[in-house]
């Protein structure tokens, strides 16, 4: 079929009332759903702050930084996008004002625009067109292109301004907009309220757009009435007005919406015919997630940006898939490690009830030795770990200061002037001054050693992840490590870079200076995931028997 001269079809998502309202999941599982019907789907996010991209910002203000394989620093939205399909996303898929206004001046710096007078519209617009356009790229059949931040904000403005030109220009028919807003339910009216949603959609038919289909996060079950009232209010039909109540894991959302008719309708708007999905692997995981009798596994993350959990999303999302894959609930206690530089005896109380213990990226001096305390106690308890990027460095500070007698080892990040720079800057980092997007960024290739653990874990002997990074193992203290029985089991190809290490002595203990969790997906779990949460059941089992042992112990002296 000549599908390449298909006009590619647009779904605009817009939010509204308040942010952090699942507006991203909410695109994410209506992409998922139009994948199971057989369609081809990408999807783009528009961010309005005026940052370039997003890795420049404290994880503790906007989330995590989600890195693609080609080394694009992106909203976290994007980590939803690829968990709920098979898009890979790239440098195109998401851009923010800051890059928009960059491209606009760079054109206006060279003369392109001859002579005229460089204005939001229609300069920025037409720019944001162009971007979106080359980020939907061939042979689409639907493009989901979210507009980041609330309407009614200013930074938002061009943004919508552009996708109100764009649904005119490729024909009304060709495109939908979707609006995501709040009802929220007042606890003492014991109500829920839709005037928030009313003015919402007001304000985005003041700037020229119609929704044609209203979707409602809620606490409670919109009863039909008062989806009517919004269709009325709104003008939209009733069966445009889609409830989006709260669930208690976010893989249920593809399901939970698609009985709400939320694919449906906007295949039947846009004109598509395609079959009914087939959401059974949803279901199936699911299943697992809810099914009341699972063990649970607690697992210990330690790290700096544990006041937003958003954070460390992808992380949170991979370790809940490694569950999955496990059939095992997965607990996560969120540690701020320096707990544990004010009061060191609380590493063993904290870490005492956990089946393992992760250390995940991060940057910067702050907490670092707390970390190191973490790496110890696992370490030294048996207890699984698995270091990443920043936590593969600081198992090696570790393991080089208490086990290889490299006293007072450390990294140039933390100290440039220590005796034994264990982490060191990569080569080509050195007088590297801009901040934005110069670390060593997305998918490399990695070469992984016959009969280590990792070899176990991946089953392969070469293996490609994604890194966000400055420092790296120094190849100097390559041999006294080795001695000492760290083993570097994955190098770059050319050999000249540790990618992994782990400890042969130890259950299972593993360190990677590459992001595993931004490749792990619920309907396919990252091995290295899936091995270290077996790790942690197989120590919760080995725990639980240790305790019967004592405590039988115990009962024997008491009767004696
Ligand atoms: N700060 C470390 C570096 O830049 C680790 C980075 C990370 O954990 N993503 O190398």
């Amino acid at each position: 079929m000549a599908r390449r001269d298909k006009q590619t079809k647009f779904i605009f998502v817009t939010g509204g009332v308040v942010s952090s309202i699942g507006k991203g999941l909410t695109a994410a599982s209506l992409a998922a759903l139009l994948e199971a019907r057989g369609l081809r789907v990408t999807m783009l996010k528009l961010d309005p702050y005026l940052n370039v991209d997003p890795g420049t910002m404290n994880p503790t203000q906007h989330g995590e930084v989600f890195v693609t394989d080609d080394g694009t620093e992106t909203d976290l939205d994007l980590g939803h996008y690829e968990r709920f399909t098979s898009i890979q996303m790239n440098r195109h898929n998401n851009f923010t004002t800051g890059r928009i206004y960059n491209a606009v001046i760079q054109k206006e710096r060279r003369g392109e625009y001859l002579g005229a007078t460089i204005q939001v519209i229609p300069h920025v617009t037409d720019e944001i067109k162009d971007h979106i356009l080359r980020g939907v790229g061939p042979n689409v059949d639907i493009a989901i292109v979210e507009v980041g931040g609330t309407v009614g904000d200013i930074e938002s403005l061009p943004f919508l301004e552009a996708i109100r030109q764009l649904r005119r220009e490729v024909g009304h028919q060709n495109a939908l907009n979707l609006h995501v807003t709040l009802v929220p339910y007042i606890r003492a009216a014991g109500e829920l309220k839709t005037k928030p949603t009313q003015h919402s959609v007001r304000e985005l038919q003041n700037i020229g757009i119609v929704p044609d289909m209203i979707v409602c996060r809620t606490e409670q079950p919109i009863p039909a009435e008062m989806k009517k009232k919004i269709s009325l209010f709104c003008n939209v039909p009733p069966d445009c007005v889609i409830s989006a109540q709260d669930v208690s894991t976010i893989y249920e959302l593809p399901e939970a919406l698609h009985s709400e008719g939320l694919d449906y309708r906007a295949c039947e708007l846009l004109g598509i015919w395609s079959p009914e999905p087939n959401l059974s692997a949803w279901r199936e995981i699911v299943q697992v997630i809810k099914s009341p009798d699972l063990p649970t596994v607690r697992i210990a993350i330690v790290g700096k940006y544990v006041d937003l959990a958003d954070s460390y999303k992808s992380l949170h999302e991979a370790l809940t898939h490694g569950g999955i894959a496990n059939r095992v609930r997965v607990e996560l206690d969120y540690v701020d490690s320096e707990t544990f530089e004010h009061n060191p005896d609380s590493v063993t109380t904290r870490l005492g009830g956990a089946h393992a213990v992760l250390v995940p990226g991060g940057f910067g001096k702050r907490g670092i030795e707390g970390k190191i305390r973490a790496v110890r106690y696992a370490r030294e308890t048996s207890t699984p770990y698995l270091g990443i990027c920043l936590g593969m460095q600081v198992a090696v500070l570790e393991f080089a200061r208490n086990v290889a007698g490299l006293s007072g080892a450390n990294s140039t990040e933390f100290d440039p002037e220590c005796g034994f720079p264990v982490v060191d800057l990569m080569d080509e980092q050195r007088g590297v001054t801009s901040k934005g997007g110069t670390m060593r960024l997305g998918a490399y290739p990695c070469t992984i050693e016959p009969g280590s653990l990792a070899w176990d874990v991946y089953g392969s002997g070469s293996i490609n992840e994604r890194h966000r990074h400055r420092w790296e193992f120094n190849n100097q203290f390559r041999e006294v490590l080795e001695t000492a029985g760290m083993r570097l089991s994955g190098l770059s190809p050319d050999g000249k870079l540790v990618e992994m290490v782990e400890l042969p002595s130890h259950p299972w203990f593993l360190g990677c200076q590459f992001h595993p969790e931004f490749k792990s997906r619920p309907l396919k779990p990252h091995p290295l995931f899936s091995a270290f949460i077996k790790s942690a059941a197989t120590h919760a089992a080995g725990a639980g028997k240790r305790r019967r042992e004592r405590s039988s112990t115990q009962a024997e002296i008491v009767v004696n």
